[in-house]
């Protein structure tokens, strides 16, 4: 099972910035040390073509990041420096994610040690978030075959504003986003099918939710290919999060989903999605989760 990640791009943050951008390379390394994954498995499949980027994101757009250029109001929602290794790591991001989508094709799942990006409108960034992933993919599935139907799985503890609103028009992606409502994006866009969960939910409501909701959205949707945003900002104690869920429940939302697409032959693509918590090594272990969990239903 191969794995995509964005190995060569970093930008350097403040010391106290609230990216813990560090956490990518912490899980890669994690799952190399448990021997989960193997170093040959690990592909960087580099830049991605851009003629994919601009079937998204406005033209405009993508010239004005490329160039550093974006006006200081787009940068301060971005929330990350507007540096070269900033746009470079999301055009890479967007290429796992999409090469990834390949091997969800091909063998029933692929999974990207990263991505999720959400929050970026096609003409605009947000919530450290550049670049769609998501939506790129989906654009570049929906080239690989006429009549694809791609179902977004956003299961961030945040709306997917972003891939809501790229995709409005677009009866070819259904956007599921399961999110708290108390809790940024402050003004939210409309999903195909959006979830509004409580402060504080915990482990037993939200599972019994989201079963009951996915069962529906795949009856009425009959997606080909899922896109899962696996967000682990959903765990009690994440500084942007507002649920309470146990790493545990978050093990068992993953199965959960995981599980599904597997019985029901339903190639997914795993993105990582946001994670925030306030103890490093928790995050890397519930975002290792995902990855365990997906090795223990594919291998
Ligand atoms: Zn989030």
């Amino acid at each position: 099972m191969p794995l995509t990640y964005t190995g060569q791009y970093y930008p350097s943050l403040p010391e106290n910035h609230r990216f813990p951008i560090a956490k990518y390379a912490l899980v890669r390394e994690q799952l190399l040390y448990e021997g989960l994954v193997q170093p040959e498995q690990l592909l960087d499949p580099g830049l991605c073509p851009e003629e994919h980027i601009v079937r998204i994101h406005t033209y405009q757009y993508w010239e004005q990041a490329k160039a550093l250029s974006l006006p200081p109001k787009a940068v301060r929602e971005l929330g990350l420096p507007l540096v070269t290794e900033t746009v470079l790591r999301a055009q890479n991001s967007v290429h796992c994610t999409l090469i990834s989508s390949r091997h969800a094709l091909q063998s029933g799942i692929g999974i990207h040690l990263g991505g999720g990006t959400h929050h970026a409108f096609a003409g605009r960034p947000e919530g450290f978030c550049l670049l769609n992933d998501l939506a790129v993919a989906a654009a570049w599935l929906q080239q690989q075959e006429a009549g694809m139907r791609v179902l977004i799985l956003d299961l961030d503890v945040h709306q997917g504003n972003g891939t809501a609103s790229i995709f409005r028009e677009e009866p070819g992606v259904f956007t599921f986003s399961m999110h708290c409502k108390n809790n940024y994006p402050l003004r939210k866009e409309q999903s195909d099918r959006d979830v509004e969960l409580p402060v504080g939910m915990a482990d037993a409501a939200y599972l019994q939710l989201l079963e009951q909701q996915m069962l529906d959205v795949v009856q009425q949707f009959r997606p080909h290919i899922v896109l899962y945003q696996a967000g682990v900002d959903v765990l009690a104690g994440d500084r942007l999060g507002r649920l309470s869920l146990s790493k545990e429940g978050c093990r068992q939302r993953d199965r959960l989903v995981l599980r599904y697409c597997r019985d029901n032959r339903l190639p997914v693509v795993v993105t990582l999605g946001g994670g925030y918590h306030s103890s490093l090594s928790e995050l890397i272990d519930a975002h290792c989760n995902t990855v365990r969990t997906a090795f223990q239903l594919y291998e």
